[in-house]
């Protein structure tokens, strides 16, 4: 049985308000679970829900096989880091990491051992008789985080403890946080809506939006077999492109140019017959000139921007639009004419009515990569 069960969970409001629906999600122990999406999609009230800082409007929630849906914050043995730090500010960083264990009246000898072991893991030794004003954002985090895993709980809970850091705070922080957690092994729940954040951090996301989960997978899953055109557009930076039309006699119209969709899918294309679609195909899938098993399209160069690692390319195909990931050295110059090739096993179809995926070319295409941890 999985650590964490969360079936049928649903959270209304007293106001009315409908925040999550049916949310269903089994976690196993020591797993990195990310909750992303856009902002009010409800991965905070799932999150503060798991914590028991919210009610239960319905559902089951257990741990280790126990239903806990009336159990308070410390009965269920979670500890929550929040996005404000929320750091005692007249105590020290030695005080603030040790002031939970106090207060459950723990010897002085066993938190003194227990705070500097945790400073240990948090690179904080050096600062423990500072107080948080005199800490950096970055430190500061780390003491909300020493903070959590000092109380060696089951469950580890993050509601975006990273969105007050600079950029390049940021990402140090992912890995401390990553490395933590690979030696710590406590199941943690982590709420983003910064899908880089999701795709480097997690064994498995968990998608959401306007309070229903769209897809929960590896990252590879999310990223090479996204369930629907949101979790497509959504992983992935820059985003997946996508170009709406319908299908005749095999053929998809960009602009006036026509690819034949039997290349990418055979005889299963047969099913898109007369039917409007979404052709998606992502950024960096692609490669400029005339390449084999893929699909040549036409576009004149718009604007590109030199990242330095790689290049965005934005151009047009007519009334459509699209971003080209291309390496730094072969950026074409703007407004000159181009050819790029959309290999066939890169082709994500989607219904534009229902937004579910029909079909990738990829189905049919050796796996190159195994699902797993990134
Ligand atoms: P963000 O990234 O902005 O924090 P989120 O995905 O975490 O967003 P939630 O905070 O879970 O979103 O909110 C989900 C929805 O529930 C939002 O539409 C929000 O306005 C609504 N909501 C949150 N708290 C309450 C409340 N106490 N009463 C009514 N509606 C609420």
């Amino acid at each position: 049985m999985a650590y964490l069960t969360l079936t049928n969970i649903n959270k209304i409001y007293p106001n009315g308000f409908h925040a999550v629906h049916n949310f269903n999600l089994e976690i196993e122990q020591g797993e990195f679970i990310v909750f992303v999406g856009p902002s009010g999609c409800g991965k905070s009230t799932t999150l503060r829900m798991v914590a028991g800082l919210e009610d239960i409007s319905s559902g089951d929630f257990l741990i280790d096989g126990r239903r806990v849906n009336e159990l308070g914050p410390r009965e269920r043995e979670v500890a929550m880091v929040f996005q404000s730090y929320a750091l005692y500010p007249q105590m020290s960083v030695f005080d603030n990491l040790g002031f939970g264990l106090t207060l459950q009246g723990v010897d002085e000898d066993v938190i003194e051992e227990r705070v500097l072991a945790t400073a240990k893991i948090l690179g904080l030794t050096d600062y423990l008789d500072r107080m948080p004003r005199a800490l950096s954002g970055g430190q500061r985090q780390r003491v909300a985080v020493g903070r959590a895993i000092i109380r060696k709980v089951g469950v580890f809970l993050m509601d975006e403890p990273l969105s007050n850091l600079d950029a390049k705070q940021r990402v140090t922080m992912r890995s401390e946080i990553t490395q933590i957690h690979r030696n710590t092994h406590a199941t943690t729940i982590y709420v983003t809506h910064d899908q880089t954040e999701a795709m480097t951090m997690a064994d498995r996301i968990v998608v959401m939006k306007q309070g229903y989960v769209q897809q929960v997978g590896t990252p590879y899953e999310l990223y090479f077999k996204p369930a629907n055109l949101f979790v497509a557009g959504f992983i992935g930076e820059p985003p997946m492109n996508f170009i709406r039309g319908t299908v005749k006699d095999k053929k998809f119209a960009i602009d006036t140019q026509s690819v034949d969709l039997s290349l990418c899918m055979g005889d299963r294309c047969a099913g898109c017959e007369n039917r409007e679609i979404v052709f998606g195909f992502r950024p960096e899938a692609i490669q400029l000139g005339e390449r084999e098993g893929a699909y040549h399209l036409k576009a004149q160069v718009e604007l590109t921007e030199m990242l330095g690692d790689n290049a965005n390319v934005y151009i047009t195909m007519g009334e459509e639009h699209a971003i080209l990931k291309v390496d730094p050295h072969d950026i074409p110059p703007v407004d000159s004419g181009i050819t790029f090739s959309v290999p066939y096993d890169r082709v994500y179809l989607f219904d534009a009515q229902t937004e579910e995926v029909i079909d990738t070319g990829a189905d049919h295409a050796p796996v190159k990569v195994q699902a797993g941890k990134q």
